[in-house]
């Protein structure tokens, strides 16, 4: 069976879906962490940030643009954000279809933990 985040790309499995491109898709994180919790998810599966390649390259770079433009969309690219890849168990990855967490929104300034 396909990965939960491959489900959401091909409309299986339900999300609120952001935005969305040929390559890229971006949509609420159903356990938000903060006001603004979006996950940013290249179509293609890739395990992890461990399994990108060289030719990866420009789709490694659009996450983090299209991350940048989604900050935009929910008008908290003035206030700041965090963007989080985590990367294999030990470092928090739960998920193996890789992803750019984009969390922001507080009210007051994040304090660094
Ligand atoms: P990570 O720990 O980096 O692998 O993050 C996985 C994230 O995916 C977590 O923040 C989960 O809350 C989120 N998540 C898991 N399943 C879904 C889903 N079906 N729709 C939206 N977000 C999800
Ligand atoms: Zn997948």
């Amino acid at each position: 069976m396909a990965c939960i985040f491959c489900q959401i790309i091909n409309k299986e499995a339900p999300a609120e879906i952001v935005y969305e491109d040929e390559k890229i898709i971006a949509f609420k994180d159903i356990h938000p962490v903060a006001p603004v919790h979006i996950l940013v998810v290249p179509k293609r599966h890739i395990d992890s940030v461990e399994d990108l390649k060289e030719k990866d390259r420009e789709l490694a770079g659009r996450l983090i643009l299209v991350a940048k433009e989604v900050a935009q969309q929910f008008s908290i690219n003035k206030s700041g954000y965090k963007l989080v890849f985590n990367v294999g168990r030990g470092g928090g990855q739960i998920i193996d279809h890789i992803h750019l967490h984009l969390i922001g929104g507080w009210k007051k300034n994040a304090i660094r933990s």
